[in-house]
């Protein structure tokens, strides 16, 4: 598949190129699956680094469109990992529901990088939802013993799986029900996490884009949290 001038402009960008092979696709429940993937030698030469990602490339008539994808359990021995894709009605959705294995995907690797806050935080303070929960897993999976607060958005706070809280004697999830287009999240957030901020704490924002936009002016302006102190990215675009 050509990848159009988003692709030329992932090349000039330094991106790599990869294809990916589907090993197995399980339904993990009505809105979730979990895919394992063969690497196409990507591992070996990328490394691993917490809450990367990468760019698939789905067609849908005759055009190219990228999507981003976290992987979960990567492991460079078997040059394999997992993604979990919650189903939508998009390409990528729907691949995600036919996919079998042997079927292969095209992926670029450009802009996942991510460098772990030094110094250590002494609390994560984080945003998300059911796109960016393999990215927050891994975010708390690299430091296992700081104490967090995560603001989770769900459609349906009784069909979503917790994340984890991997033994740290602090951390707790606030399940935030999607309303009003994520200005509840937003409100809620607004109200909440000053509270929660100290010095060392580090925020880490991932929900759709204008929600992640508002809450990154919130923290940055209002409340003067350093640029090094912040990661925000929109996962998603409501329409
Ligand atoms: C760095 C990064 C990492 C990501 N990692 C993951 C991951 O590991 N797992 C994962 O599931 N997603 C992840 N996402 C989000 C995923 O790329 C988007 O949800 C994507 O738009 C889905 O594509 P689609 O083709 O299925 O639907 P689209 O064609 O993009 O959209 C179809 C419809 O579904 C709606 N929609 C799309 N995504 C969502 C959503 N998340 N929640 C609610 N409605 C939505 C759209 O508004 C639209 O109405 C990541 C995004 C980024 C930027």
């Amino acid at each position: 598949m050509r990848h159009g001038w988003q692709g030329v402009t992932l090349k000039l960008l330094g991106g790599k190129d990869f294809t990916f092979t589907v090993r197995s696709n399980e339904q993990v429940s009505e809105h979730l699956r979990r895919l394992r993937f063969g690497d196409g030698g990507m591992l070996g030469v990328t490394g691993v680094h917490p809450t990367m990602w990468v760019r698939l490339w789905f067609e849908r008539a005759g055009r190219p469109h990228q999507r981003g994808y976290t992987l979960v359990d990567p492991d460079p021995e078997t040059g394999t990992f997992a993604m979990e894709f919650t189903l939508h009605t998009g390409p990528a959705g729907d691949w995600a529901r036919g996919a079998r294995p042997g079927d292969t995907i095209h992926a670029t690797v450009q802009g996942t990088a991510f460098a772990p806050p030094d110094p250590p935080p002494s609390r994560l303070l984080v945003v998300g939802d059911p796109a960016s929960r393999p990215a927050i897993n891994s975010l708390l999976e690299s430091m296992p013993s700081t104490p967090a607060r995560i603001w989770f958005e769900t459609p349906d706070p009784a069909r979503e799986r917790g994340i984890p809280r991997h033994g740290a004697p602090d951390r707790e999830v606030v399940h935030v029900p999607r309303r009003d287009g994520g200005a509840h999240l937003v409100r809620t957030v607004r109200s909440e996490l000053p509270e929660h901020l100290g010095p060392a704490s580090y925020v880490w924002i991932a929900c759709d884009t204008v929600t992640t936009r508002t809450l990154a002016a919130f923290v940055r302006k209002e409340l003067g949290v350093p640029r090094e102190r912040l990661h925000a990215l929109g996962y998603w675009r409501a329409t």
